[in-house]
């Protein structure tokens, strides 16, 4: 039996068969071909194309008719590049006179477009060579008949109860992953507090990543174990350590019975506090838990998974729906957060102000979608058409100045007008609340207080803006520390404007969902937490053993604690009382 250790994600062990994942670039060998096999392998290339142009053909007429305009465009300019001479000529060209496969030639022309599009001075055009890398991916699954192991074309008898091995796996993934009841994950690359990680937590997926190279080490089919809780992968364990670990499983399930007794107890502190324990969520499988553990309303939606996965934006009538199951689902409140796309969540079709890059600095969230009004405008329209089915606010993500807030704000008022004056209904209070993640955001928390009717905090980005820490690098994770005083020192200044303002704060980073952290919160006097639903009774737990009059002393001294382990000492001290 062989150990490997990572950084864990979730509390959930999961014990299933290996399902080892080429991702990244095909594997495209290169074959030479005798003359009298030219005609053949150019016929195979050309049957590739007609059936990929199939493909599309379908993805375009299965479009709804409310889809945006662009979809049409996107779907028939990657036919057009399908049939176009520079990419199906050429490559042709090269069969022949390289004497070479397919998808070598086919390797070879894509690389030589991209060459080209790469030197385009318009950013716009510049991006186009996501499209030809696209449509060569397409290709060449056609053409190698791939689909092992490719998560696109898997299937869910494939997945199911298996165990993914791969290099990284991105945010969309886990959810596609997830759908098709895969057990569990393991990864060479990321970390604890990436958007896979946090949706890998809330799908309550066991993960273990940052494992570098597990791939050499594990075969397919072998048989795996994934401790969560612990970051560690057991290869082709004993039958003893088999049997410890589903003695583990049981006692985890035994402890979920335990909590689960709590769930109509009030959130109320021992010296009478109310605490609101919402749930964030990001997509509507979730809300079976979010009843399950009676959480007072959903603090974030996460909006952005509704457009993942997919070949085009879903229209405002989709997004409509969408909102409104989830409104009607719950029955309590809802905050509904505008698209939070960029950095390292990425959607698979074309927009006109696409990043350029996974920077998590750059064209992201708020900014990304002022700059892209045809996603941003029929998502605000779904937003309050929703509103009129019950408690829904709008939250802005990653909003950095005033400016933009205002903009969001004109923006909301003229959807509002327009929507009155097609006589359909909304709520004409909605609250609109802004996300601080930004460290200029706290700074100023006492300004956007007043442009703004509630605040969440959110600590994942804010920890990694604060302390220059890029969520996703694995390589840096350990400098990752929410007790950082710098960090508490925002937070506490966040929680201090809205109090001042008169309006709610809520924290909703992952923060929120770690008992470590409950009663540092609650002396920073937090009383809105809000957090993956499978965390909301053990947070509880916590709240319902806590004076709150009994926690300044330490809450003060982890604030001014210069040397973390000082600081983790007192939070540790704090823990105990
Ligand atoms: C956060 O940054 O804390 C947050 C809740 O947003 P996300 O994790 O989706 O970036
Ligand atoms: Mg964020």
């Amino acid at each position: 039996m062989l150990s490997l250790f990572g950084s864990g994600i979730g509390r959930d062990i999961a014990i299933g068969q290996a399902y080892v994942l080429r991702t990244g670039t095909i594997d495209t060998p290169k074959t030479a071909l005798k003359r009298s096999e030219l005609d053949a392998e150019v016929s195979r290339f050309k049957r590739a194309v007609a059936a990929t142009l199939k493909k599309y053909r379908t993805i375009l007429r299965e479009l709804p008719k409310d889809a945006p305009k662009e979809s049409a465009a996107f779907i028939n300019a990657h036919m057009m590049m399908l049939r176009d001479p520079l990419l199906v000529d050429e490559s042709i060209k090269i069969i022949r006179h390289e004497q070479i496969n397919a998808e070598h030639a086919l390797r070879i022309q894509s690389g030589n477009l991209i060459k080209v599009f790469e030197q385009m001075d318009d950013p716009y055009l510049r991006n186009k060579k996501t499209d030809v890398e696209h449509i060569t991916n397409r290709l060449l699954r056609n053409l190698l008949g791939i689909v092992a192991h490719s998560l696109e074309d898997t299937s869910e008898d494939d997945l199911r109860g298996r165990i993914i091995v791969s290099n990284d796996i991105s945010p969309a993934e886990t959810l596609f992953i997830k759908e098709r009841n895969v057990a569990a994950f393991i990864t060479d690359l990321g970390s604890t507090i990436s958007h896979t990680a946090v949706v890998a937590r809330s799908l309550r997926l066991p993960a273990v990543v940052g494992l570098h190279g597990s791939a050499r080490y594990i075969n397919e089919n072998d048989l795996l174990i994934v401790d969560g809780k612990r970051g560690i992968v057991l290869i082709n364990p004993s039958e003893l350590v088999l049997k410890q670990y589903r003695a583990l499983q049981r006692r985890h399930r035994e402890r979920e019975v335990e909590l689960n007794t709590l769930v109509k107890r009030a959130s109320k502190t021992i010296d009478g506090q109310k605490v609101n324990l919402l749930a964030n969520v990001e997509t509507i499988n979730e809300l079976k838990e979010v009843r399950r553990v009676n959480a007072a309303g959903i603090g974030l939606y996460r909006t952005e998974y509704l457009f993942m996965n997919r070949e085009v934006a879903p229209s405002e009538a989709e997004q409509f729906s969408a909102y409104k199951r989830i409104v009607a689902g719950v029955d309590k409140p809802v905050a509904i957060r505008t698209l939070d796309i960029g950095g390292d969540k990425q959607l698979d079709f074309p927009y006109p102000q696409k990043a350029s890059s996974e920077s998590p600095l750059g064209m992201r969230a708020v900014r990304l979608c002022l700059n892209n009004m045809d996603l941003f405008k029929p998502q605000l329209r779904a937003i309050l058409r929703a509103s009129a089915f019950g408690r829904v606010s709008i939250m802005i993500p990653m909003v950095s100045n005033y400016d933009e807030i205002n903009q969001v704000l004109s923006l909301i008022k003229q959807t509002k007008r327009e929507l009155k004056a097609e006589g359909i209904e909304f709520d004409k209070r909605i609250k609109v609340g802004g996300m601080i993640e930004v460290p200029a955001a706290a700074i100023m928390a006492d300004l956007f207080a007043q442009q703004l009717d509630f605040l969440s905090i959110g600590t994942n980005d804010l920890i990694q803006f604060t302390l220059a820490i890029d969520r996703v690098d694995d390589a840096v994770n350990y400098l990752y520390d929410p007790i950082h005083p710098a960090v508490l020192h925002l937070i506490r200044r966040v929680i201090k404007a809205g109090d001042k303002a008169n309006i709610p704060v809520s924290l909703c980073g992952e923060m929120a969902g770690n008992v470590q952290y409950t009663r540092l919160l609650l002396g920073l006097g937090l009383r809105n937490f809000s957090m993956d639903a499978t965390y909301i009774l053990a947070v509880k737990e916590r709240i319902l053993n806590v004076d709150t009059e009994k926690l300044h002393y330490r809450v003060k001294q982890i604030l001014k604690a210069g040397n973390p382990s000082v600081a983790r000492d007192q939070l540790r001290q704090l823990n105990q009382l």
